[in-house]
């Protein structure tokens, strides 16, 4: 990937609400003053307890949902002012949601082929990119089946495809392994890496579940409508830390040996950063 491409953002997003009901003692601030950005080809996870505004966030970005004040730049372009959203979301997002809503009495195949109405492509060539995709995420053969000859794990794949379907420069998933057990979580987390990985796609996936979040770049934590913490999950900072930590010093750090030249609260703040490893 090009460093421009790296530094291009797919998600800016300033003081962002989004305000339910307007009795004055009813109204629900789902969204309260979000800023953060995504940068293209970023894999992030969004976590927070139920009520949170995760799901307001995703739906804001994706533009299922206006803000109701604040700004929201998508790939560039600018949702509050975008007249034709459903033009945009089907250019620009790909969704994957917790219930996987394929459409029972099609088969797999025309599930991931029903986006593709309307991008001008021949019978034949959504044919053959929807094969493609099912493939991509580890179906093959399977495009004849109905949802209902299909596991979880396998549904929840299709869907993935069918996110994919317009080549989106955003996945956007909500809670997509929380009707898995842990092992169809798994392989669909497989399916989210590899698509980051090989193809680059910017990911933002809404996830209750820690070891989940873990296997994305960046932890966006939500509470009360709002971002209170941001963590960097395996980037290079942490590498350079582990480096730390196995270096002499690190070594004699850890097992509380003194070290010449470093005060109490040097010692400590060493001894604190080493600890974020070990959590
Ligand atoms: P999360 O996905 O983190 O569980 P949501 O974004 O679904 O949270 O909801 C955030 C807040 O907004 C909650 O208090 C919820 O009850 C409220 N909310 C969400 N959608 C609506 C709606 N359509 N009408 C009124 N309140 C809503
Ligand atoms: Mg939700």
């Amino acid at each position: 990937m090009e460093q421009s491409e790296q530094a291009r953002l797919v998600v800016e997003a300033r003081e962002l609400t989004r305000v339910y009901g307007n009795g004055a003692g009813t109204a629900v601030r789902a969204l309260d003053g979000v800023s953060f950005q995504v940068r293209a080809g970023e894999f992030v996870a969004v976590m927070g307890p139920s009520g949170s505004g995760k799901s307001t966030l995703l739906n804001v970005i994706g533009a299922l949902d206006r803000p109701t004040s604040g700004q929201i730049r998508v790939n560039g372009e600018d949702l509050s002012t975008l007249r034709d959203l459903d033009s945009f979301r089907a250019r620009t997002v790909g969704f994957v949601f917790q219930l996987h809503n394929l459409i029972p009495t099609l088969t797999a195949l025309e599930n991931v082929m029903v986006p593709m109405q309307g991008a001008g492509l021949s019978g034949a060539l959504q044919r053959r990119r929807a094969t493609e995709l099912l493939e991509l995420v580890g179906l093959p053969g399977r495009g004849h089946h109905l949802p209902g000859q299909l596991s979880g794990g396998q549904r929840q794949k299709v869907a993935i495809a069918r996110a994919l379907a317009n080549r989106p420069a955003l996945l956007l998933a909500d809670e997509p392994t929380g009707n898995l057990d842990s092992v169809s979580g798994d392989e669909v987390m497989g399916v989210f890496e590899q698509l980051h990985s090989e193809y680059g796609t910017a990911i933002i996936i809404v996830t209750h579940d820690v070891t989940v979040a873990r296997r994305t770049h960046r932890i966006l934590m939500m509470q009360d409508g709002r971002i209170i913490r941001e963590d960097l999950v395996g980037d290079a900072c942490t590498e350079a830390l582990k480096a730390l930590a196995r270096s002499e010093l690190g070594q004699a750090l850890r097992a509380n040996v003194p070290v010449a030249g470093l005060s109490g609260a040097e010692y400590l703040a060493f001894r604190q950063v080493l600890a974020r490893l070990e959590e």
